[in-house]
């Protein structure tokens, strides 16, 4: 089947259907851009007035293939005529293959199947704390995060999540939490002691490799690397959010590949199905204290996410897609630099890994990354907040040389408007 024959189904609502009708049924959870997006092919979407998008969104770091990617188009009319759906009361080998092909490029020996970013953290922090019970014997057991982190939107990980504002109204929190100020290592060591000289003890330290949501931070391999040798001294877990940074995102197939680390417990989602919902929790056969009945999902791991998930895992294999993201990720930063250069009294910093970049926005001034965002989407290309201060540019993993020149050129008029 082509491309062309799944669009023209009218699976959608009609044209006429306004965002103002959008409005009255959809839950007001999202402040969003005034555009309807019809249509994808690559790294392009359009829009309901038939306007053309560079898209370095990609559904936040989501669509590592791009949109009606052959390999994706083919895989989901492969497994839904096949098999789309049995519960985990039953083997099934797309899962099966997925688990493996995980296992083999990553440091990790076990893979928990779940359907998003949350749910594999609410995962980990259920299997550190069954482990704080069972082996380290700690009967109130601590999770040490970050400020300015992200981990998800259910109780559990708003609470893991260092930033009041996604808390606030939403308590009582969960108990088990302790935060610390992100790659700072006087302070890690600090809270550690506190906590042990207390009666609730740490049972693992919960961190992303690279802070998405909290700014596009990079983390410091010293900072991660004391922090592994804390928790190899005092037998605790290191746990890695790699739901925005792994899957190829930063040039390497996990964040922690960066920072000369191995975590004990990592998770992943965003763009582990190149937008098919799936997420993961994987970990080290040591830590693996999970047994039938402790922990479950009805969609989990079935065979149609499975199925295209592991598609898009063995074309970023085969196309070699991590050095596309390595050198389009340098050749984005060196073009947002010398635009940096020309505004430097709007710009204060350009940081990223791979695919993952943002332009920091000068913090004495009033512009807000959302005012670049909505400039740039004038001037044809979409981007997406990360935080009051910083654009971020997460474009599909196939992005070419081409593309990430029109977009520069994009954010250099999207500039010159705003300032
Ligand atoms: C997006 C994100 C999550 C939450 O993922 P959902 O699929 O929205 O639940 C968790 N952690 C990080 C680092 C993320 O970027």
């Amino acid at each position: 089947m082509s491309p062309e024959t799944l669009v023209q189904t009218p699976l959608s609502v009609p044209l006429q259907f306004t965002t103002a009708d959008f409005d009255r049924y959809v839950m007001s959870t999202y402040a969003r851009f005034p555009i309807t997006l019809e249509r994808g092919e690559g790294c392009r979407v359009w829009d309901s007035e038939g306007r053309e998008y560079l898209d370095f969104v990609a559904g936040i770091a989501t669509c590592t293939l791009g949109h009606a990617h052959p390999v994706m188009v083919e895989a989901v009319h492969q497994q839904i005529q096949t098999l789309h759906h049995v519960s985990n009361l039953y083997y099934n080998q797309p899962q099966g293959e997925l688990a493996q092909w995980l296992v083999e490029h990553s440091c990790a020996d076990r893979v928990f199947f779940c359907n998003s970013g949350a749910e594999a953290n609410e995962g980990a922090i259920k299997l550190a704390r069954k482990y704080a019970h069972t082996v380290l014997g700690i009967s109130d057991p601590v999770i040490i995060t970050a400020h300015a982190s992200f981990h998800g939107r259910t109780l559990a990980t708003i609470t893991a999540t260092g930033q009041p504002k996604y808390q606030k109204n939403f308590d009582p929190l969960m108990p088990g939490f302790y935060y610390v100020p992100y790659n700072d290592i006087a302070a890690i060591e600090q809270a550690v002691a506190l906590l042990d000289s207390s009666e609730r003890q740490v049972c693992a330290i919960l961190l992303e490799a690279l802070q998405g949501e909290g700014g596009v931070r990079p983390g410091d391999q010293a900072y991660f690397q004391r922090i592994r040798e804390i928790c190899d001294e005092k037998g605790i877990l290191l746990i890695c959010d790699e739901v925005q940074v792994g899957m190829g995102r930063t040039g390497r197939y996990w964040g922690y590949e960066n920072l000369g680390i191995e975590p004990d417990i990592f998770t992943s989602a965003k763009g582990l199905g190149g937008g098919i919902p799936i997420g993961a929790m994987l970990c080290k056969s040591f830590c693996d204290v999970f047994q039938p009945g402790d922990h479950a999902s009805t969609f989990g791991g079935n065979p149609f996410a499975c199925g295209v998930a592991l598609a898009v895992c063995r074309t970023l294999e085969q196309q070699n897609l991590l050095e596309n993201v390595q050198a389009r990720g340098e050749q984005l930063r060196e073009g947002l630099r010398s635009i940096a250069a020309n505004y430097p009294h709007l710009i204060s910093d350009v940081r990223g890994w791979g695919l993952i970049n943002g332009l920091v926005l000068n913090a004495e001034i009033e512009l807000t990354s959302s005012a670049v965002v909505q400039s740039a989407i004038e001037a044809g290309v979409l981007l997406v907040p990360a935080g009051p201060k910083v654009v971020r540019f997460v474009p599909p993993l196939i992005v070419s040389a081409e593309e990430v020149d029109q977009t520069l050129r994009a954010v250099e008029q999207a500039l010159a408007t705003v300032s």
